[in-house]
This record gives structure tokens, sequence and C-alpha cells, in this order.
């Protein structure tokens, strides 16, 4: 099977195209990312309506160049999928109508994909992860537990009640004066500060369960910051630095403490020998890497997490999930809509009990 898959759902236009045949490793024949960072800078965030032109002029182009680096055309292309939700309507509308556009002109069946089942998905594409796994999504818009069960079904185990990681991460970068996004900037000087000089908050650490909190610790960041800046006159580079450090190490810290109950209340679910994906743009963070590897070598789980290029958004991500849903045998057709809102899993946290 060879998919075409295209994705436009926040600020980066991507078109890519994935092969597996049967019994072998999928292979990623190309993968075309076109970001807008340069079109937002000034503004401290992405556009919506900025983001919705950009996609719209140069989602073509990615088409063409994702299938001229794969060596393809059309014809050899088994079905088209697309990012039809969740993330910026004007975005997503610009993908849905391309694909529509090429599955009408040339009669390839058309797949919507959720752009989170592509982020969910995307360990069986690097790592060939067996069903079911335990996967913390973790994005510029979403933090949660899932259990990947199949390629269309995701049990919610919780999540954050508030802030994404990545939302705090690109909040930190611009409440510090770094630019976006801000995951990789607070990254690179997190590694020239000391974790341990700021004690930020480590909220909801006190109550049961896998839910958490991130929206406290831009508030307190925010608190700490100012008192450094009335203190000096500026924010000093060591104290940016330092700030750094220790914001990370407390989304890190968090993400780890509840990746461990996650992994308990899960074992009480699966008795299989569990593995623990990760992915997600925050996924692309060394030490969020590092300190979940820590986690599942003391729990005696296995790890994995995608390269780092395939952890923010592409469109190779979106090709997989195609391919493994057109497999299952699901199909769209030119009545697709883009879906601004859309959850991913299918059971309520209720339907698990109260949780551990
Ligand atoms: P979602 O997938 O939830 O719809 P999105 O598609 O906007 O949101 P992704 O592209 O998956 O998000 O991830 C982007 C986010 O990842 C940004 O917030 C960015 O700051 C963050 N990020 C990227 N690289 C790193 C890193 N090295 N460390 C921490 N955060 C990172
Ligand atoms: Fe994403």
């Amino acid at each position: 099977l060879t998919i075409l898959g295209l994705e436009s759902s926040c600020d980066d236009t991507a078109a890519a195209v994935v092969r597996q045949t049967a019994g072998d490793a999928a292979a990623i024949l190309s993968s075309v990312v076109v970001g807008q960072v340069d079109l937002h800078a000034g503004f401290g965030g992405v556009v919506p309506e900025i983001a919705a032109r950009a996609h719209a002029e140069k989602i073509d182009l990615c088409v063409e160049q994702a299938l001229q680096k794969a060596a393809l055309t059309l014809t050899d292309i088994d079905a088209i999928a697309v990012t039809s939700g969740p993330g910026l309507i004007g975005g997503v509308l610009s993908g849905v109508m391309c694909a529509k556009g090429l599955s009408a002109g040339s009669g390839k069946p058309l797949i919507g994909v959720n752009h989170l089942a592509g982020h969910a998905l995307t360990p069986r594409l690097t790592d060939e992860a067996a069903f079911p796994y335990l996967m913390l999504l973790v994005s510029g818009g979403h933090c949660q537990f899932l259990i990947a069960k199949g390629v269309d079904d995701f049990t919610r185990l919780g999540g954050t009640i508030d802030d994404a990681p990545g939302e705090a991460f690109d909040k930190t970068a611009k409440l510090l004066g770094l630019p976006q996004p801000g995951g990789p900037a607070v990254e690179a000087e997190a590694h020239k500060g000391d974790a341990k000089r700021f004690p930020l908050p480590r909220p909801l650490l006190d109550r049961p369960g896998c839910d958490m909190s991130f929206s406290g610790l831009k508030t307190a960041l925010l608190r700490t910051r100012d008192k450094l800046v009335a203190e000096h006159g500026g924010l000093r580079q060591q104290d940016r630095a330092d700030l750094c450090a220790s914001f990370q190490t407390a989304v890190s810290d968090v993400l780890a403490e509840k990746t461990r109950r996650a992994l308990t209340l899960y074992q009480e679910l699966n008795p299989a020998q569990p593995t623990l994906a990760v992915a997600g743009g925050v996924a692309a963070n060394q030490q969020l890497r590092a300190v979940l590897e820590t986690v599942c070598a003391d729990n005696n789980t296995s790890f994995t997490a995608p390269p780092l290029a395939l952890c923010t958004d592409n469109a190779a991500m979106i090709a997989w999930a195609g391919l493994e849903q057109f497999r299952a045998g699901h199909r769209d057709d030119l009545t697709l809509s883009a879906r601004p809102r859309w959850p991913l899993d299918r059971t309520s946290p209720a339907m698990l009990g109260s949780g551990k």
C-alpha cells in the first residue's frame, strides 16, 4: 500500500508518501514540511487567519514535492489521507479541500485522519509497536495518557485539566524573550541552567490519578521572572537559563510521576508486559525522553519514542495512520468535513472507575 498524507492543522504545511508492502516494515518515501514560524513572529503565537492563508498557498507545492521526492505520480498512490481535525479550522479546511480535489480528480479513495491518531500511531511506523500500548501524547495542544488498542480504538486514562505542556513551553519562551516555537528554545537554554535554583510547583502530584495541570507553573514562572527583573533591572542571562532549566525539570517531574501512575493503572487493565510510547511535539525534548526511559527501566516496561522530526507535526504520521485505517476498511467520501474538535478517545474515564 502506498499512501499520500496531507497535514495542515496548525502552523506546518506538510505532505508525505508512506509505503508498506505486506510483511515488510513501513518506509517513508518522502516527507515535506513547510513551517510558518517567520509569518507568526512578532504576534506572540499562531494567528489563525495567517496560518490558513499560508496553508492554502503552500499545500499544492508540498504535495507536488512529496510525490516528486518519492519519484511517484498520483496514479501510483492507493489512497489519500488528510488531517480532518482537530485543529485550526481554516488550516484543516485547506488540507481537506486539497485532498478532496486530488481524490475527485484521480478517483483515489479519501481518508480523513484524526491528527492525534497520527501522533498516537507514529510508534507503529517507527518502531512497529504492537497493540495494546500505553501512549503519552504530549504536544502543543494536548497532554493525555491513552491505551492504544487499535488503529481507531483509544481509551483515555487521564490528562491535563488546563494547558498542554507544549503551550507551557511556548508561553515560557515568550515570557523570557525567547523565540517560537518555545520548546526547542527553552530546551537549549535549560542546558546552560541550574534546575534546582527555582522551586517551581509540581501541581496535582498530591492527588490520585494521572490528571495533570500546567497553568500554575506558568504563573509561578511569571512571578519569579518579575521579581528578578525588579531586582536587577532586567533578566540576566544566567537567570533566564536557570528559569528554563527549573521549568523543564518541573514539567519532566510531573510527567514522570504521572507516567508511573498511568503504568499502574494500565497494568491493572492489561496484564501483559507493557510498552510505553511517547509522541507529540514535546516528546522531542531530551530531558523528558531520558526521565521516561528511567521510569520504564524501573518498571520493567519497554519504551519507544519516535525520532525528533516525527514527534513534531509532519504528514508521514498522517499517511501512516491513513494506511493503517485504510487497511482496516476505513473510507471517506467527498462529504468529509473539517472538525475543529475531535477527541481521540471513545471511552469516558468514568467507565474505568476512579483510577489510582
Ligand atoms: P496538537 O498536536 O496537540 O494539535 P500541535 O500540532 O500544535 O498540537 P505539535 O506540533 O505536535 O503540536 O507540537 C508542537 C509543540 O511541541 C510546541 O508547543 C513546541 O514548543 C513543542 N516542542 C517542540 N520541540 C520541543 C522540545 N524539544 N522540547 C519541548 N517542547 C517542544
Ligand atoms: Fe500535533
